[in-house]
């Protein structure tokens, strides 16, 4: 994995040592030596992790951190607070002030690069996830502020029911999450819950054999990664003191963060509470591009598909190989004389008419057939695998059902009534990609023909199309 790593550090030393061990791990790398010069330096390069030592000349490292989360261009990078010598005092401060992990000296190689590593890939995950939805400035606390409204859930999993039991009443101390204590015994899947938490704290005991520790980790890791209730969750792993090679195993298998020994209710606090701003923070991203691929193949008025949607679709269906190859019917269904009920009744009725229509149509057809709005008051519906009775069949069926059925719309002193007239074509399927888009054409403007003809025999009927299967 490559990535740009910031250095910050007053001592030329310290910087180099570093460089040397983030170069052999392939990241670019660079330096500055104060506050100020990083600031500058992060904002013009735009790092993808910050490591931030002490001993600056113009302000704190706490400060800095500060700094860096408020700014603009930064207030999203991964800052690793890079200590003189390991301390809770310290650990505390730096996460408080919005670093996403501590590590000291001496370094512990291989557990920075697997932190380091991990903050990246979640940055980089969250980079895309932004910019998709179309939020790649919002700052990171804008982000966790609105997602923080509601406490977070919290599984503990323990080896040892006893263990989960003590770490659940000491968090309850400090946090105002829910959290659950569970023993890890059988399939983690069957404790994940619906909903699964948005932390799942792995508790690796202290085994009398690392070996057997080591596994326990790997084999907790590995079942909660794969199970799809616990997708989206985030997980946390407290492994023994000592346990560093496990604790870097368990980052490269995609554990969120690992505490390695016990640490202070604070850290406990901060660390939980990082986690779970981020879960929320990234489910209501997830949300947001939801909503956005929702928004652009989804009608607002009617709840049906658009035309975006229906288009692909068509194409599918033209394009599919045997086995699936079949053939299958497309109704261009319009409404008859709609501009009189706008007219009459006004254009908000006309909107009513239209969704139950909508409606009438949806509930109309069979599960996987495809009912889409494709125009002002136009309904696209295709069949797979329909053959020409059965076309036939559910358009005169459906012609029937809007005729015979009085639509009572909110504001009217009476019923409603509307009809529509349908045009079908037949099409079949395993064709190839070449010919897919002239074939969706003339598909098309078989059953627009046909419609045409039952809007000139009268409007209220089915006409099908003589032309041969596209
Ligand atoms: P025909 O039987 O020949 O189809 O006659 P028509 O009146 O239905 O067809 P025309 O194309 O003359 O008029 C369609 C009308 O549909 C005009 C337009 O105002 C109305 N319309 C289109 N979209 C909407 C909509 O979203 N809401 C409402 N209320 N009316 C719409
Ligand atoms: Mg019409
Ligand atoms: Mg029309």
């Amino acid at each position: 994995m490559s990535g740009k790593i910031m250095i910050v550090d007053a001592v030329a030393t310290n910087r180099i040592v570093l460089k040397v061990k983030l170069s052999a791990a392939h990241f670019e790398v660079s330096q500055a030596s104060s506050g100020k010069d990083a600031l500058e330096m992060a904002r013009l390069a735009r790092p993808d992790l910050i490591v931030v030592g002490a001993a600056l000349p113009d302000m704190g490292c706490i400060d800095l951190i500060a700094a860096l989360r408020t700014a603009p261009g930064t207030a999203v990078v991964p800052i690793v607070a890079l200590l003189p010598h390991d301390n809770t005092q310290g650990r505390v401060d730096a996460l408080r002030a919005g670093a996403d992990d501590v590590i000291s000296h001496p370094i512990h190689e291989r557990i920075m690069l697997a932190r380091m590593r991990g903050l990246m890939r979640q940055h980089h995950a969250l980079q895309d996830m932004r910019l998709n939805a179309g939020s790649e400035h919002t700052s990171a606390f804008g982000e966790s502020q609105v997602a923080f409204d509601r406490p977070g859930r919290i599984t503990l999993l323990g080896a040892h029911l006893a263990d989960a039991m003590a770490l659940r009443t000491r968090l309850r101390r400090a946090c105002r999450h829910q959290i659950t204590a569970l023993r890890a015994s059988g399939p983690v899947t069957q404790s994940a819950g619906d909903p699964a938490a948005d932390v799942f704290v792995l508790l690796i005991p202290n085994a009398a054999g690392i070996p057997a520790t080591n596994d326990l980790g790997h084999e907790l890791m590995a079942e909660l990664r794969a199970a799809p209730e616990a997708r989206h969750s985030r997980i946390v792993a407290r492994v023994p003191a000592g346990c560093q090679t496990l604790a870097a195993s368990l980052l490269d298998m995609g554990a969120n963060d690992v505490i390695v020994g016990d640490v202070d209710l604070d850290e406990w606090r901060l660390r939980m509470t990082r986690q779970i701003q981020r879960k929320q923070a990234i489910d209501q991203l997830r949300t947001r591009l939801h909503d956005g691929l929702r928004a652009a193949m989804i009608d607002p008025l009617t709840g049906l598909y658009n035309r975006r949607f229906a288009m692909p679709f068509l194409r599918e269906q033209i394009t599919v190989r045997a086995p699936g190859a079949k053939d299958f019917a497309v109704m261009v269904a319009d409404l008859d004389h709609f501009k009189q009920i706008n007219d009459h009744h006004g254009h908000a009725t006309g909107d009513r008419v239209l969704c139950h229509v909508a409606d009438l149509l949806g509930s109309g057809v069979r599960e996987g057939d495809l009912v889409a709005r494709i125009g002002g008051e136009e309904f696209l519906i295709i069949m797979p695998g329909a053959d020409g009775d059965e076309a036939r069949r559910t358009a005169d069926r459906l012609c029937r059902r809007i005729a015979a059925t009085a639509i009572m719309p909110k504001g009217e002193a009476g019923p409603v009534h509307v009809t529509v007239s349908i045009g079908v074509a037949m099409g079949k399927g395993g064709q190839s990609q070449d010919m897919a888009a002239s074939n969706l054409d003339a598909l098309l403007d078989q059953a627009d023909r046909a419609l045409y003809r039952a809007k000139g025999r009268g409007r209220n009927n089915v006409t099908i199309s003589a032309r041969p299967a596209a």
